[in-house]
């Protein structure tokens, strides 16, 4: 079920729980700002998600409201993960879904990195067309 983004931050959510240890995960990456940790129902042959180590429900929140030390260490660390991945030279694509219409489902922000394999064009081909 897709989540409202303008609800208060769940501390009950699932990545809540994995940033406090109460579930496991696989670690990927792990620093001040972020955690990375791989999927658990991979789309891809890479499917990594980023996550950051602050209370945001989405990126609309995380981009109105986080610090700039935040941001900035979240956004290095989508990068650092992506490289040490070895993702860069073939190539990845990054996502985040936001509230309903984009399919978001867990109500603690994460980018998704998917890559290890040609991933296709980004739009659904009749969106495509009308390009
Ligand atoms: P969303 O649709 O919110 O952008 O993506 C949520 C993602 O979280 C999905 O790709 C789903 O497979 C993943 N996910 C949900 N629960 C868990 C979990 O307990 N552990 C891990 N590693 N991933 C999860």
């Amino acid at each position: 079920m897709p989540i409202d983004p303008t609800l208060p931050y769940d501390d009950n959510n699932i990545f809540a729980k994995i940033l406090r240890g109460e579930i496991p995960s696989k670690t990927v990456y792990d620093d001040e700002w972020a955690y990375a940790f791989e999927d658990i129902n991979p789309q891809a042959e890479t499917h990594t998600l980023v996550i950051p180590k602050g209370r945001y429900v989405s990126w609309d929140d995380f981009s109105a409201t986080a610090s700039a030390d935040e941001i900035a260490g979240f956004v290095r660390a989508v990068g650092i993960v992506a490289r040490e991945k070895g993702l860069v030279e073939p190539g990845y694509r990054l996502m985040a879904n936001i509230g309903r219409n984009g399919h978001q489902e867990v109500p603690h922000l994460h980018v998704h990195i998917f890559g290890g394999q040609k991933l296709g064009p980004m739009i659904a081909p009749e969106f495509a067309k009308r390009g």
